[in-house]
Formats: structure tokens, sequence, C-alpha cells
């Protein structure tokens, strides 16, 4: 086989020589080096299979339509970038395929360039069967992007590209200069796999344009593609420049919207969006003008406000480049929304925001809730909106011909799809993707994200250092479970995988850490602890440790804390001894404390506040507080911070039920003089908890549409909870219901 290759390529450099195609192998970077200067149409570069490690390609050269100039794999799948590695692409009909970058991160603005400098760009030119998989730079806030389009005609597609965690667009398509404007690219057959939660703005997957250029045509297509759980930030897609077209596309539960954010003239139609219920879900928000929404498919979406699965907002007048202009001539036909839960129009209505939509039409439109409640929220003026032909199973509150209410028997088509039969209403898409009809076929979509608990059971008894090396030997998912009795931990427990800590069934456990923290939760780690007593009394003597805390630097990957069951005691060896604290530019998916009882602690229990330089940036997505008991802490209970007026992101959440606090927050070193500090939270649900004795909860609203609802709670010799507007000049918008002040 090798020999034949070998004969083939000789035969091929010797056909070459008298004015054909020459096919070159090259096996390091010093022969790519030699072969990409003398690279001639028709010619084929190949890398050898194996890890290429810092490599900078670059791939210039000029072949013709017929004749392409190929960069590929000696193997689909089997060449990978690693380390420091990218790639820039400039000049004409150039082929590239076959790649895979993983195992490091771009050390430049993108890991693949259609340009090789501003002067030199890439047209008429493809990459496709590419994989960029978690090749993340470790600083979350260093930004780049996955893969930059400029030029024209430049083709992306048949790639994967999964798990970006920094800062920057997953693809951008710029339109920076003329040579890259009206540029007619083609994303398509791509699959868009898991982007995690990144708790800023700068987590879109996908934008065309930017505002500076958006009243510029692109003409760009985005079609076929599989967007699966992108839920980087409130945009899945952002469309800012004019007549592009969006097609046949699937967005599954996917948290986020398509936003037609600058531009006209833009083209949504054949898209489904599948929200199965998660929440902030969303579907298409429409801005500008001539803007065409036909024929697509929206299901089980949550989202509401400007996350809804269907918005139309409201513009500025004589706006601004960068702020909104007015919806004018809008087309929204044919469209199914099952179960969406909210459709707002005329959305953020306020005083700047003041030109209604005009011109428009909402027609032959299928709207079913299977609750019979109608989705709509009307903010503003909506006569410039034209109802016709649209059917529900429910009564429009705001007029009496937008929608016709009858009881809608729908059907399920070969796709799953619901479909009412005999009519012109509503969306006809003949197939949907699916994920195997996107990315590369040799490339496996499996998820990487490894849950709790699904591993092995280690069992360990007390004994030097078991801890330790129970973790050491550990998998991810496994269970290390403790039987009865103490356990000394020498050392910090540094976690760097799935791991949870169980007591045996019974079993009496008692964990003593002598060190300055017991957990550091690294990148890749998570953890969880169910059914032990973690006691600070063997700690060192003095101020400011840390029970569990997050590593210091290049936390980039999301982690988990979970804790049921358990006891917390002691932690006052010395003044500030905090619970949990989340490091700078740290992110939690979820820290959920249950069950639990916390005691005689000198500092505060979770300090989820290290992001005060105010860009709406955060240290936890989903905070869960239910059914525990804290006594005689000093500091805080929770400090949970969200500083700065974007609005990118959907938390902080909060959810706080049935707890007991007793002389919580009262120490005279707590600064926040609260025993529950909240900025910027966006969801707060605080219900059945007893405070006694203890200091108040401070809320503090930004921007966004913060919803708080404080109920049902006891507070005795405590004062009463205090909400503010720090933004906005209007009346607190928590709700308070049935609290009891004694
Ligand atoms: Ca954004």
């Amino acid at each position: 086989m090798k020999m034949r290759q070998l004969l083939l390529s000789s035969l091929l450099c010797l056909i070459s020589s008298v004015g054909f195609s020459a096919e070159y192998k090259v096996v390091n970077q010093v022969e790519y080096q030699a072969v990409a200067k003398k690279l001639l149409p028709g010619d084929t570069i190949i890398l050898a299979d194996g890890v290429w490690h810092d490599f900078e390609i670059v791939f210039k050269g000029k072949g013709t339509k017929d004749k392409p100039i190929t960069l590929t794999a000696q193997t689909k799948g089997k060449v990978i970038l690693s380390g420091q590695s990218n790639l820039r692409l400039a000049g004409e009909y150039l082929v590239v395929s076959g790649l895979i970058f993983k195992n490091g991160y771009t050390p430049s603005s993108a890991v693949i360039a259609f340009k090789y400098n501003d002067q030199e760009l890439a047209n008429h030119s493809r990459v496709s069967e590419v994989v960029i998989d978690e090749y993340s730079n470790p600083d979350r806030f260093e930004s780049d992007y996955w893969v930059a389009l400029y030029g024209k005609h430049n083709r992306f597609d048949h790639s994967f590209l999964r798990g970006k965690r920094n800062k920057g667009v997953t693809i951008a398509v710029r339109l920076n200069t003329e040579a890259s404007q009206h540029n007619h690219h083609l994303i398509d057959h791509n699959y868009f796999g898991p982007r995690p939660t990144f708790g800023s703005n700068g987590g879109e997957t996908l934008r065309i344009g930017t505002s500076h250029y958006s009243l510029t045509d692109s003409l760009t297509r985005v079609e076929h593609n599989y967007f699966d759980r992108c839920d980087g930030e409130v945009e899945i897609i952002s469309v800012k420049s004019g007549k592009n077209q969006i097609s046949h596309n699937v967005f599954y539960q996917s948290r986020g919207t398509l936003t037609l954010r600058h531009g006209n003239g833009n083209v949504i139609e054949n898209n489904v969006f599948l929200g199965n219920g998660v929440e902030h879900t969303g579907g298409i928000r429409v801005i500008n003008r001539d803007q065409v929404i036909r024929n697509n498919y929206l299901s089980g979406l949550t989202g509401y406000r400007f996350g809804s699965g269907f918005t139309v907002m409201n513009g500025v007048p004589d706006s601004p480049i960068n702020r909104y202009h007015q919806v004018v001539n809008a087309v929204i036909e044919n469209n199914t929304l099952i179960n969406v839960d909210n459709i707002y129009l005329g959305a953020g209505s306020d005083s700047e925001r003041t030109s209604t939509p005009k011109n428009s039409s909402f027609k032959n439109n299928l709207i079913y809730n299977q609750n019979k409640a109608s989705p709509f929220t009307i903010l503003d003026d909506i006569s410039g909106i034209e109802f016709s032909n649209n059917l529900a199973n429910f009564k429009a509150d705001f007029s009496q011909k937008a929608l016709s209410y009858t009881n809608l028997d729908l059907q399920q088509d070969t796709n799953g799809l619901l479909t009412l039969a005999n009519t012109q209403v509503g969306a006809n898409l003949s197939k949907i993707l699916t994920k195997t009809d996107t990315g590369p076929a040799w490339y496996s979509k499996a998820d990487l994200a490894i849950e709790f608990d699904t591993g092995k059971v280690i069992s360990i008894a007390p004994g030097d250092g078991v801890l330790a090396e129970a973790l050491a030997h550990a998998n991810s998912g496994d269970i290390i479970e403790l039987a009865a009795g103490e356990y000394i931990a020498h050392k910090i427990l540094a976690v760097n995988k799935t791991i949870s800590f169980k007591a045996a069934p019974n079993a009496q456990v008692l964990i003593l850490p002598e060190r300055s923290s017991l957990f550091e939760i690294q990148n890749s780690g998570s953890l969880k602890l169910d059914g032990v007593h973690l006691s600070g009394r063997l700690s060192p003597d003095s101020s400011g440790n840390v029970l569990i805390r997050t590593q210091k630097w290049g936390m980039y990957k999301n982690y988990q804390f979970v804790m049921s069951n358990s006891k917390v005691t002691d932690l006052n060896v010395n003044h500030s001894f905090h619970f949990f604290d989340a490091g700078a530019r740290s992110f939690a998916d979820l820290i959920s404390i249950e069950n639990s009882q916390f005691r005689d602690i000198s500092g505060d229990l979770l300090r989820l506040n290290q992001e005060t330089d105010d860009q709406g940036i955060y240290n936890a997505e989903y905070v869960v507080i239910n059914n525990n008991q804290f006594a005689q802490v000093q500091g805080a209970l929770l400090d949970l911070y969200r500083g700065g007026t974007d609005e990118s992101t959907f938390g902080p959440h909060l959810e706080m039920k049935n707890n007991t606090l007793s002389q919580v927050g009262l120490g005279k070193r707590n600064k926040l003089k609260s025993a529950v500090h909240l900025h910027g939270v966006q969801h707060t649900l605080m219900e059945y908890n007893q405070f006694k004795h203890s200091a108040l909860v401070k809320v503090e609203h930004t921007v966004g549409d913060p919803k708080t609802l404080i109920r049902h709670n006891v507070f005795s010799n405590t004062a009463r909870p205090e909400v503010v507007e720090l933004i906005f000049d209007q009346k607190p918008t928590a709700i308070f219901h049935q609290n009891v002040f004694k």
C-alpha cells in the first residue's frame, strides 16, 4: 500500500513537471514550508498523519476554478494540530479539508482565518471537514474567533466546532473592508456542538458583520447547520449586515435567539427551533427593515423578553448605527409556533425606543399552546403590523381579529413536527436536518461532559493519605465512598475531574483539613459531597482560610459544586474562615447546597463576588440553597454579584427555600452588613425561609428585567429586606408576598 502510494506520488510529481498537477506529502513543518512556496493550480499538499505541534500554517496560492490548490490530511481525522497552531489561507481557489485542531489554542486572533494579512485575503476558497474541538484559550477573557471569514465567495462546510469557552464569536463573517463586503459566503452543513454558558457578552456562535458596517450587504448564506445546545449568551446568531439568508438550520435546545440585530433585507426561512422546554431557549428577534421570516417551526421555547420565542422590537427614532433601527416592512408568514411561552411585540419600548413597527405583516401563522394561554405580550402600539389569516387555539386578548380562535386538531408529520392538514397556514417543511447530516462523518458527536455518579464506586476507610490517593486513582464520574471514621487531609485535594465524596450508608464521616483549604476545584473539575461532616478544628491558626475554593488562574471550564446531607462546623480557628470562594474568572454552571447544616463560621459561606470590574461578568449561573440550617455565621451566607449594564446573559439565578438562619451576618468584619447580598441577579426566588436575629437581605437591581420574588418568609429580630433599583429611576420591581416580620 505504502509502496503504491509512493509510486503514485512520484508519478504525479513527474507528470506535474510537464504541466500536470502535483501531490506533495510532507512529514514536518520544514518540508511544508518548502513545498508551500511552489504550489501551482491543481497541486495538493498532504500532511502526514500524526500530531503537528505548534504549527502556524500559512496556505497561499492561486488556483483556478477547475484546478484548485488543496491542503488535506493523509487520512481525514488523523492529522491533529495541537498546541499553538492555526491556519491562515490567502489567494484564490484554495481547498482545505480533514484537519483537527485540539489540545491547545490559537496564539493569534483566529484558529482559521480566510486571510494572511489585511491586504492578502482568500477568495473562492473552501474549508471543509475540519474539526475545532475544545480549542479554547485558557484565559476566558482573552478573545479570539475560531473561524474568521474574509474575502468573497468562500465556503465553510461539513465541519465540527465544539466547546468554545473563551470570549469571542465562534464564527465571524467580517465586512471590515470593501474586499470582504457583498461576499456571498456559504456556511453549510456544520455541526455546532455545545457551547457552554459564557456568563458575559461575547459568547455568540455566529456573527455576520458588526454594527459599524451593518448597512452594507453581506449576502452570506447559512444553511443546513445544526446548532446543538449553543448556550453561550442571548444571541446564538447575531446578524449585523444585510441580505443574508438563514435557512434549513436546526436549533436544538439552544439558549438564546437568532437576532436580526443590524442590517436590512435578511431572509430567515425553513428553520426549526426545538427548545424542549429547556430554560431560556428562544427563537427569532426582529429589528430593522425588510426582514422576511417565513416557514419556520418553533417549539417548546421558554425564553422571555429579548430571549423570547418570537420578538418584534421597537426602534429608536433616527437611531445611531449601533442602537435599534425601526422595524419596517417585516414579513412574518407561515410560521408554526408550538408551546412557545412568549411572543413580544413592541419589545424594548421605553423613552428611547419609541418607534413602533411599521408597514409590517403577520399572516398565515399557526400558534398552538397546550395550556391555551396567549403567549403574546404587547408593549406598544402595534397598528403597524397587519394581522391576517392566523390560527390559534387560544383567544388573543390584544385584538379581536389578529388570530382566529379555533380548536386546532394537529397531526404529527414524518419529521415529528405538528401540522394542520388541508390548510395554507403554518410551516410546511419537507425534511428536517439531523445531526448526522452535518459535520465530518469521521468525527464522533458523542458528548464529552461526564455527569456526577456515572462511574464506579471506590470504597475507602480512614488511613494516612487515603483521600488524596483515592482521588488520584479515580476516573471522572466515580464515587469515593467513605467508611465511618475520621479522615485527616494533610494536603489540599485538587479536584480536576468530576468526583463525588459520599459517606457509606449510615456511616459517620468526619473530614479534618490541616491546610488552609480542603478542596481546590481545578479546571475540568466538579465536586459533589454527600453525607460528610467537614470540620475546621485542625486548620492552620491564621486568618483567611477557605474550606473549598476554585483554582486561582486558568479556570476556563465551567464547573459544578453540589453538597447535600452534610455538616460544616468549626470554621473559626481564626477570623474570616470562609466556606466557599470562587476565584476571579471562574464560572459555575451550578452551586447547590441542600439538606445541610453550618455552624460556627467566622467568615462568609458563598463568596460569588469576584467579578468587580462591572462588565456583566459573574461567577455562577444557578445557585440553589434549600432546606439548610445556618447558625453562628459571622460573615454573609451569600454574596452573588453581577456588575455592569450589559444585557447579554441569562443569570445569575438564585433559588433559596426552606432554610433557617440564626445569627448570620452580624460579625463586625462583614462589610456587606447583610446576610444575603444580591447585585444584578436576574432571577431570585426566596421563600419559606426563617431569619432569626440575622443581618438583612439586600437586593440591588441593575439592568435586564430582574425577577425577584420574596414570599412566605419569617423575619424575627431581623431587618426587612432592602431592594433598590440602581440603574433605572423606578420603583423597585421586586415582589413581596406574605412575609412575616416579628
Ligand atoms: Ca452579544
